[in-house]
């Protein structure tokens, strides 16, 4: 008997890991999830987007059309990439590449660079002009991934 080969790739594993973890995402409009992984391909973090530690879902609105700034969820929201990048279960992260369902804000991509990550594979793209110039400005690869596989759960 010989080994499978229909078996999926390592970017193929981590991005659906990133789906994966954006389902946990309580946000209505935007579910996002990210996977941080060393250069020997092991998960260090992995995240997706909710409110900070100790506030509950339901204390705060998830709204984002409301007049009022503190009546939408922007100014609470902790994005998955600040998620994961935080609770990193390794010393640093140096050279890891980072895994992500969308592209990364300004604010995310500030941190992403102090971390020293060097690569950065997203799905769904949305326009942000400083994160791209800041990333091409430190080098930071940042390719939009074809992913040729969702894995559907229920096949498990
Ligand atoms: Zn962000």
């Amino acid at each position: 008997m010989t080994k499978r080969e229909d078996y999926i790739d390592w970017d193929t594993y981590f991005m659906n890991l990133a789906i994966l973890s954006s389902y946990r995402s309580k946000d209505p409009s935007c579910q996002v999830g990210c996977v941080i992984v060393n250069k020997d391909n092991i998960i260090c973090s992995i995240g997706y987007n909710g409110m900070p530690k100790g506030i509950s879902d339901n204390d705060i609105p998830w709204g984002k059309n409301n007049e009022n700034e503190l009546d939408n969820k922007y100014p609470y929201v902790v994005h998955a990439e600040l998620n994961a990048l935080i609770n990193k279960n390794t010393q640093d992260l140096k050279n890891c590449i980072l895994y992500c369902t969308h592209y990364p804000c300004r604010e995310c991509t500030k941190i992403i660079i102090q971390s020293d990550i060097k690569k950065i594979l997203y799905l769904n793209y949305k326009e942000d002009l400083a994160s791209k110039r800041m990333l091409e400005l430190t080098n930071i690869e940042c390719i939009k991934l074809d992913l040729k596989q969702k894995i559907k759960l229920e096949n498990v």
